[in-house]
Order: C-alpha cells, then structure tokens, then sequence
C-alpha cells in the first residue's frame, strides 16, 4: 500500500485530538487506527461473480478486529512500526477494542474463520446473523462461583456499518422492522465480502435487570438483546423462535432483494444463491425462503425444487438435546405464515420415506429441524470424518440410507491469520526464517519445517519463542486476574465452553490425583500449570459446579506451600477470543479429553497445534485427523474408542460404581470432591450434587477414562522433562498443521457444495 504511514496517522491525530500522535493515550489511538482502517475498508473491492454464498448463522464469534483488518490490508506491520516509533504499543492499544461476542464458542468461531478464508480465497459470499447488542455474557469469579453480567460491546463508533436498509418481519401477533446493518470482512488479497446483522430499533438495553435478567415477554424490548436468551424455561425458548425467525425472515428478503438487483430470475435461483445453513438454528430459511419465492409468483412444486437445490445443511453435533425441535405451538405463535408450508413439506418427506424416524413433525407434534433441513436441503455435511462416519452409520444412518448423495464430511479449519500470524507473530517471522513465507498463502507449505524438527538450533529457537508467549501470558493475567503464574512450569492448558462432554471434570479428577500424590511425598520432576477457561451456560447447573469445584481446588492449592511448588491450577475468568490469543500460543499441551464420539470436530485443538502445543486428548472429532498427520510419536493418546462408546450407550451398560468398585484408588480422588478440605472453602450443596452426580451417573464416562487419564498424562508430563524430545514433537505438530487451514475447508465447500466459480 502506498502510503506513508506516519504523516497519515499523524494527520488523524491532529484532525481528531489536535495532538501529535506520540502525545495521543492508547485508547485515541485505538480510535485513530479505527479510523483509518474503516476507511481504507471503504476502497477496498467488493467480490463479485454471478453466484453468491450467503452462509447463514446464529453466531459469528468474530473476535476483536483491528489486527485482522490491518493484517490483511497489509499494512499490520508497517502501523506496528510507526506505533513503536512514538512510543506506542500496538498490543496495549488493541485493549481498547470491545471484543464483539456474537457467538459462544466452536460453532461461532468457526464461521469467523470461514468469513476470513471465503473472502482470502475471493469467493462472493456474506455472513448473515444478528446484532446482539450484549452478546454472550460476561464472567466472573464470587465466593468461588460464576456470575453473569451483560457484556455491551456497541458504541458509536465501532466496526459497524448501517446500511439504512430495513426488512419488514411479521410475527403472529405483531410487525416489526428489521433493520440491517453490515461489517467489512476484508481477505488477506485485499478484496472483501460483508457479515450483514439484522437487529430492531425498539430493543432497549434498560431493561435488563440484576446480571443478566430482563422481561422474557417482551419481544419488542429484547429480541436481539442477548444472544440465546436461556432455554431453561419456556419464555426463553420462544424468545429463541422468534429471534430464529427474525433472522431467516430478514436474510431470505434480503437475499431475494440481491437477486432482483442483479437482474437473476428467481426460477433460477438455485443458479445464483447458495445458503450455508449453520447448524439447526437458521433451518426455517427453508420454508420462509419458500413461502417468499412464492409471493414472487412460483408455484409451490418450483418454490420447493429451488430451495431444497439453493440450501445446504451442515450439523456440528450428535448430542440428542442440542438438535432442536420446536412444538408446532410454538411455530403457529411466531410465524403461523410458514407453518402451512412446514406440514406440506412434512407431507411430502412422508412420501420419500415412511420410517416414522426421518418424519419432520413427529407423533408429539414437534418439528425437528435438521431432518427439514436433510429433506429438503441439497448436501449435509458433517464436520471431522470421524463426525461424519457416525452420522452415516448410526445417528443420522436412516437419512443416509434415503440420500447418500447428500452426504460429504468437511473438516473444520481455522484461519492463520487470526490464530498464528496476528496471535504469535514472533513464530511467524520464525517460520519464514526457515521456509519462507508462501505457507501464508498455501499452508500447505508448512510441511517444509519437518526438517527442522531435529535440528538443534531450531529446537533452541522454538522453545525461546515459547517462552517468550508464556512470559506474555503470565503478564497478560496477571494484570487480567492478579495471578502470578511460574513460566518455568508446564503449561497445560483446557480452554472450551464447558460441558460435561468436554470432561474438564476429569481434568480436575486427575489434578486432584496429583495434589494427593505429592501430599504422599512424590517429588515431580517438572512444576506444572494447569489451566482452565470456560463458560457454563446460565442455565447449566452441573457445569456451574464443575467451575465450582475447580475454583475452590485452586484456592486450596494455593493455599499449600507444600503442594505450590510442584502445581498451580488456574481458571481463567471470562473466557473469550481474545483470551484465547494469548492463551493458545503458551501452551505445552493441549487438552482435549472429550469423550470419544462426542466431540463433533474441535477447532482449538487445531489452534494449539498450530501454534506448537502437543495434544494429550481422546481419538474423537479432529483429534484423530490429527494423530493420523503426526502419528504416534507425536501426541498423547488415551480412552475408550468411539465404537465402544455407542454400544455402550445402546447397551445402557456403564455405570460409575463398576468402576469404582474396581479401582479403589479412584475412591480416594472422587471423595475428595467432598472432603473437609473442599467442604472448609467451597459450598457443600454444588459439591454434593458434582459429587452425586459423578459417582452414580458420570454419563459422559469420565471415571472409566480417568486411569487412562492420568497415565497417559505423567506420560507427557515426563516426555516433556526431554525437552529435545518435546520440542522435536512440537515442530512436528507445526509442520503438519497446514491440513487444517479454513482455506482448505472452504476450498472444500466450494469444490463440493458451493460451486461458486
Ligand atoms: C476456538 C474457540 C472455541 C472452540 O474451542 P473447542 O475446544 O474446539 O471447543 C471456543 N471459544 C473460543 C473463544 C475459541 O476461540
């Protein structure tokens, strides 16, 4: 870019502050930089083609956005330079940047990641989500528990776009006016494509009371206030209908509206348009994308053809509860004009098959979304191969049967932009000391560090950059949280949306194996940091008390000289992307110790991969893709296989005391959940209930993991006591990471789905 950086960023400074750009604070930087970038954003060019991707998503996770913007506006280090010049840190000014939290976790993050690669890899396509004004929200530690506060992240000058367009949406019971605003996605060729946001005008903010409780009812005051209001109750999960509807509403109009500007008749939309479904939670697209094309004057038969061939469908899970399924009253209230629609199509899934198992409105009178979306959609992909094996063969296996040509697998990526170069640019400039830096286009390339693996000054150089990452960690929390880590330490690290499938419980199980040893006198080797970051739904009682347990466990820790010395266990507060940044490059090891069938994919497990970390985890979603590319040598593998784990589920055959029963030192980690030391800090209701639950349930079968566990874990704890040995397997994971770049997933989607060039 031909621009001269300073003159620039001095001429804002004095038109904004009328101040010299060395004598501006952090956070009028931030907003000269906002600036600046907005407006080179405007002059960007759009991508065109005679096809367009719309990829439509309850979540984008999208993180902060300075760095990616400047990243791939190509001037990210130039700025970095010009900062430093006058002083000024671009690391401490991004701070001032509100994190947008449209999304909770994986799923979001992953349409962040593909919104970056759709348009690095100049494809025509736009996110289509909300505008929650406070997001997911925001956590923190009392008394040793979770407490949720809303978490704003608009202001009036932020990345945001109004486009002035409005979508008239008509509920049951009222109108309103669905006003869209858009967001700048430029790729790393400098060309860009949009993430358009519907919100309403009448939300109101005030209404939100103590944390995050506010009037559930009223849908004028709240529908695109939070993301995913809680569905504990029923108010809540007909708020979630309505912004559901609100959402497909808006976005099949506006998708319609593009069509007719470009002069593309809508016979032949399918031609023209194609909708990534992203999950269960935008599937009334397809009959309100019906209903629409037929106010435009196709017959129902044509309206059907070109949406089951315009749709695609993509499931992320195989957990029974998370597949939604609505009550037909539920429907009739929000959107009473598609449920007409919903029963033909019902009527004519009915007609394909008669297996009561693929019928979208089942005997209770309750519409299951994703079988709409395989009915009538033209691809259904799962997300790992591993998740689309057990779609094909056990969840979704009637399905497969009636349309095997619908079904394709399409592993997760992330981009590198966000998660190597913009997160650890010290390892970047590393890697492009060694091979260049075409791997920044073509991942790929990456392979070419292999070589480097056993290279001794390479493994020195390596392990510097990881030391200087867990330097910025330790500062980054301790400003953040006031904790002082020790960066000669392990870090081993379990940061994801908590979940009683994602088993930090076992995690902590085997902490506490630890603490208990070294009360008995065992001396490790290595100190070891064990971190934890996760937000439980408000909602999700068992999760609150697993991040109960894990922070009173800490505190007891702490609170012993003795045990200190030897470990520390953290749980980061709030958890969020841009945690995550600063997390993930710091990592020794990466967790991820789901139970084997459970996890659809993963995406931080690539993210710590790619970054040098080595994964202790379970063969399940990504992870086996992984250990295929790096093999056994290079990552810590343990737990029951997925296999046993279906028919352990069909035989209704594992129960925790089994377990119990015959390994009696297992007694003696599961009892300290409530035992006096725990007990003395932590509050006896959530313990027992953790305690209860684990040792007479334990569905995701953490205890009959938990020996494998803890094996394999001093396994590693001791390979890393090598450090030749660690830093070899850890260059190794960097070479091989390439696979997982979003560029190549959506290369993917577009040879196999999309077709769009
Ligand atoms: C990548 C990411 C996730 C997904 O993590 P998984 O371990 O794959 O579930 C969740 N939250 C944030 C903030 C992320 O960056």
């Amino acid at each position: 870019m031909d621009l001269d950086m300073n003159q620039t960023l001095q001429s804002i400074a004095k038109h904004y502050y009328n101040k010299e750009l060395k004598d501006c604070d952090d956070r009028e930087v931030y907003y000269i930089l906002l600036d600046l970038t907005k407006n080179l954003l405007k002059d960007v060019p759009q991508i065109e083609g005679d096809k367009k991707l719309y990829y439509i998503s309850a979540e984008f996770l999208i993180g902060k956005l300075l760095s990616n913007n400047l990243l791939n506006l190509g001037i990210y280090a130039d700025v970095r330079k010009v900062l430093e010049d006058n002083g000024i840190s671009l690391a401490h000014v991004e701070e001032y940047e509100p994190e947008p939290s449209l999304g909770n976790g994986g799923l979001g993050r992953l349409a962040a990641c593909f919104l970056d690669s759709i348009a690095t890899l100049e494809l025509p396509g736009d996110g289509v989500g909300l505008n929650y004004h406070l997001g997911l929200f925001h956590q923190a530690f009392e008394d040793n528990k979770q407490k949720e506060y809303p978490d704003p992240w608009l202001s009036d000058n932020s990345w945001l776009g109004d486009t002035g367009k409005y979508y008239p949406v008509s509920f049951g019971d009222f109108d309103v006016n669905a006003h869209l605003y858009s967001i700048d996605v430029c790729g790393y060729t400098g060309k860009k494509n949009a993430l358009k946001l519907f919100d309403l005008d009448t939300v109101n903010e005030e209404i939100v009371k103590k944390g995050i409780d506010f009037d559930k009812t009223d849908i004028k005051e709240n529908l695109t206030l939070f993301l995913y209001p809680d569905d504990s109750d029923e108010k809540g999960r007909l708020l979630r209908v309505y912004q559901q509807y609100f959402l497909v509403s808006a976005g099949a109009q506006m998708i319609i509206e593009d069509m007719k500007e470009q002069g593309w008749p809508l016979e032949e939309i399918s031609r023209h348009a194609v909708i990534q479904i992203n999950d269960t939670h935008p599937s009334m697209v397809i009959p309100e994308l019906i209903r629409l094309l037929m106010e435009n004057g196709l017959t129902l038969d044509q309206a059907i053809e070109q949406t089951e061939k315009t749709c695609a469908y993509t499931n992320h899970t195989i957990l029974a509860e998370a597949l939604e399924k609505w009550p037909k009253a539920f429907l009739e209230k929000v959107a009473p004009q598609i449920m007409p629609i919903i029963e033909e199509l019902d009527k004519r899934a009915a007609l394909r098959s008669d297996n009561p198992k693929t019928a979208i409105i089942d005997e209770n009178g309750l519409v299951h979304m994703a079988n709409m979306d395989i009915h009538f959609s033209k691809s259904t992909n799962g997300v790992a191969k591993i998740h689309t094996d057990i779609l094909k063969n056990t969840e979704l296996h009637d399905f497969y049967e009636l349309y095997p040509e619908k079904f394709n697998n399409k592993t997760n990526g992330i981009t590198f932009r966000r998660w190597l170069q913009a997160c650890n640019p010290q390892l970047t400039d590393w890697i492009i000391s060694k091979i260049g830096d075409e791997f920044l286009k073509d991942a790929d390339k990456l392979e070419a560090l292999l070589p480097y693996a056993k290279d001794a000054k390479a493994q020195k150089e390596f392990a510097a950059i990881k030391q200087i990452k867990k330097e910025e960690l330790a500062d980054f929390l301790k400003n953040r949280q006031g904790v002082d880590l020790d960066t000669n330490s392990i870090f081993d690290i379990q940061v994801k949306r908590l979940h009683e499938y994602k088993r930090q419980q076992m995690n902590l199980l085997s902490a506490i194996h630890l603490y208990q040893e070294i009360k008995n006198g065992y001396k490790p080797e290595q100190k070891v940091t064990i971190i934890f970051g996760a937000k439980a739904a408000p909602a999700y009682i068992l999760a609150k008390d697993i991040i109960h347990a894990i922070l009173v466990f800490s505190q007891i820790v702490d609170n012993d000289p003795e045990v200190s010395k030897y470990m520390q266990v953290i749980m980061v507060e709030n958890y969020d992307v841009t945690c995550a940044e600063k997390l993930i490059p710091a990592a020794n090891i990466s967790e991820q110790i789901s139970l084997a069938s459970k996890e659809a994919s993963g995406t931080s497990n690539m993210k710590f991969m790619l970054n040098g970390a080595v994964t202790l985890g379970t063969d399940d979603g990504a992870n086996v893709e992984i250990h295929d590319l790096v093999g056994d040598d290079n990552i810590f593998i343990f737990g029951v296989e997925s296999e046993e784990v279906i028919e352990s589920y069909a035989k209704g055959d594992y129960h925790p005391q089994d377990v119990l029963k015959a390994d009696p030192k297992l007694n003696k980690i599961v009892d300290f959940l409530v035992g006096e030391e725990m007990m003395a800090l932590g509050d006896p209701e959530c313990l027992n209930r953790l305690y209860g639950d684990i040792t007479t349930k334990d569905w995701f079968m953490a205890l009959r993991d938990l020996d494998a566990y803890m094996a394999e874990r001093k396994k590693a704890y001791a390979a890393y006591a090598d450090q030749k040995r660690w830093n070899e397997m850890a260059i190794v994971n960097i070479a091989k990471a390439g696979y997982f770049s979003s560029d190549r997933t959506i290369a993917q989607y577009n040879d196999d789905i999309w077709k769009l060039r």
